[in-house]
């Protein structure tokens, strides 16, 4: 349902409302709306006035949630265009112009804070560089350089520093720009005659946070005016923060400007571990308003990890689900909903056996005993701790699983699985230990 275009989502939609709502109300307020533009991001809506969509708005703004993109600021990504003289086409309707920007500052998503930041140890580093910046800017890390994965954080991490320092330095100005948007803002100024104006205010600035500058790369004549920005800035003690996909050393720009964004401090971001992945997913559904139980919640964290941003992708969809159908979110709904997010991959590979030597070298037991049926404390809760990993990395019927534990039900691989999720959550020991066998089992 949501993986669909949004021209595809509205039909979902009016059908979705149709079984929902009177025939008269349906007529009045749905059926003259149209699709008049869509992309991925965005759907843009026809409707003859102004009192429908605030009607649409008002009654069905749920549903539309559900069924359409959510922009990062958590409105709709969808335009109404009113259609005043009905006879026009849809196709001669223009899409509303651009509204001018009143000043080149840019706009920090409001959602990209320090404090809806989760950190862990793969981003703990990277976090406090970026507290020490926006506390004491140009005089802690200068320039700060963040690089790492697509969807780690980065972004987030930039936008945080900028409402940092927007709150607690209000003196200050601050500039955050993507590198793309630093070369458009160039090229317009050089079409306008206006460069001068277009550097005095860069090198006026307190502050300058520049996202994605692999951009720049094979963009030789805007590559020096920004290095000449730089280097104003550096000069004047003026703080820059700099975001990249790859470290300086590893992007094809100029030895002067690698040399000078290796000056300050070069710190990466890694893709989050399980712990921390589990900790965003909770975060952003609170944000969302609605809940996961923490099983389901490690359950996900363990299959989608690549990125953040298609964590998101995947709380998205679990929260569309559940505003439509109110209906708690189970394992196996979130599998189901899923499934073709989920990384299986390295699953493949791990046997039954493999588990239990690992298992049996952290617990310090043998195979055999874990097999056996020994009732003895250590040994099955080793058992058990096996049985539960069994489950989580092997992507075969718990029947099949169950019975390579020497002719053990479903019901009881069931049993231990269910035990040993509530137990890791309370025991650090046992967490460690489940940690170490599985980095061990998936090598
Ligand atoms: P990047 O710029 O590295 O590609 P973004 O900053 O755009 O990634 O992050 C992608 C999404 O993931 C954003 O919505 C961001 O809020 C979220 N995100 C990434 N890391 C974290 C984190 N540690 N805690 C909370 N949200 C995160
Ligand atoms: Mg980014």
């Amino acid at each position: 349902m949501l993986a669909c275009k949004p021209q595809e989502s509205w039909i979902q939609f009016l059908e979705f409302i149709e079984k929902r709502c009177s025939p008269a109300e349906f007529q009045n307020w749905l059926a003259p709306v149209r699709v008049i533009d869509s992309t991925n991001q965005e759907i843009i809506l026809e409707v003859p006035n102004i009192f429908v969509r605030e009607y649409i708005l008002e009654n069905y703004k749920e549903a539309l949630r559900s069924f359409f993109p959510i922009q990062t600021n958590g409105e709709l990504a969808i335009q109404f265009v009113i259609n005043e003289q009905k006879k026009v086409p849809a196709k001669n309707i223009q899409r509303p112009p651009p509204v001018e920007k009143e000043s080149p500052l840019c706009k920090l998503n409001p959602f990209y804070t320090f404090e809806n930041f989760i950190e862990g140890p793969s981003n703990q580093f990277v976090k406090t560089a970026a507290c020490s910046v926006a506390s004491r800017p140009g005089k802690a890390f200068n320039p700060l350089f963040i690089h790492g994965g697509v969807g780690l954080g980065k972004t987030h991490l930039l936008h945080g520093i900028g409402h940092d320092i927007q709150k607690n330095l209000k003196k200050l100005t601050v500039q955050c720009i993507t590198t793309e948007a630093f070369i458009n803002d160039l090229v317009q100024n050089l079409k306008n005659k206006s460069v001068e104006k277009m550097k005095n205010f860069y090198r006026t600035l307190d502050v300058l946070i520049v996202d994605d500058i692999q951009f720049l790369q094979n963009r030789l004549s805007f590559e020096e005016e920004f290095c000449n920005t730089f280097e104003t800035l550096i000069n004047l003690n003026k703080q820059i923060v700099i975001a990249s996909d790859k470290p300086p050393s590893q992007l094809k720009l100029s030895e002067r400007m690698i040399g000078r964004m290796e000056w300050g401090l070069v710190a990466h971001i890694d893709v989050p571990e399980l712990e921390t992945r589990v900790a965003i997913i909770q975060h952003k559904v609170a944000q969302r308003d609605f809940s996961l139980p923490q099983p389901v919640a490690f359950f996900i964290a363990d299959r989608v990890f690549h990125n953040v941003r298609q964590l998101e992708g995947a709380i998205n969809r679990l929260n569309a689900y559940y505003r439509l159908t109110k209906k708690e979110i189970t394992q196996e709904i979130a599998e189901q909903l899923l499934s073709e997010m989920f990384d299986h991959s390295p699953r493949s590979k791990i046997s039954v056996e493999n588990i239990l030597k690992s298992v049996a070298a952290v617990f310090e037991l043998r195979v055999s005993d874990l097999k056996g049926d020994s009732r003895l404390k250590e040994i099955a809760l080793a058992r058990q701790v096996a049985m539960y990993l069994a489950k989580e990395l092997i992507n075969e019927s718990l029947m099949k699983i169950a019975s390579s534990f020497g002719g053990k039900t479903h019901s009881t691989l069931l049993h231990a699985w269910k035990k040993i999720s509530e137990e890791v959550k309370v025991s650090p020991t046992l967490s460690r230990q489940i940690q170490m066998a599985r980095k061990n089992i998936e090598g």
